[in-house]
């Protein structure tokens, strides 16, 4: 798949209907228009950044160190973008990614 295919917003895509953001903020759990819950830690979500810093544009391929991203990486904040979308703000100053719900479908691990 794609990079360009995981950042479009497409249409049939499960939407998250709940996001929370554990307190210390290591963790996310979404909650899905289907019923099915998901999560993953601070550190998975900034090694799986999607902005041009982190991957390159036009290869598709990953620019970020992986490796670099700390475990005790936090999320401080995390915002909504439209009705396709979350966006966050990590511990080490990093705001630039637009994560869609299709991503972060992909991205994180169902819970039940
Ligand atoms: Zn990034």
């Amino acid at each position: 798949m794609s990079f360009w295919d995981r950042i479009k917003p497409s249409t049939p895509a499960a939407t998250a209907t709940d996001t929370r953001l554990s307190p210390d903020g290591s963790r996310l759990e979404l909650t899905w228009d289907d019923g099915a819950r998901s999560a993953a830690t601070a550190q998975l979500l900034r090694q799986q950044c999607p902005c041009a810093a982190c991957v390159d544009e036009w290869t598709n391929q990953r620019t970020l160190d992986q490796t670099k991203v700390p475990a005790d990486l936090r999320v401080k904040q995390l915002q909504q973008v439209g009705n396709y979308a979350l966006t966050f703000n990590f511990s080490d100053g990093h705001t630039t990614g637009i994560y869609p719900w299709k991503l972060l479908r992909e991205v994180t691990q169902p819970i039940s």
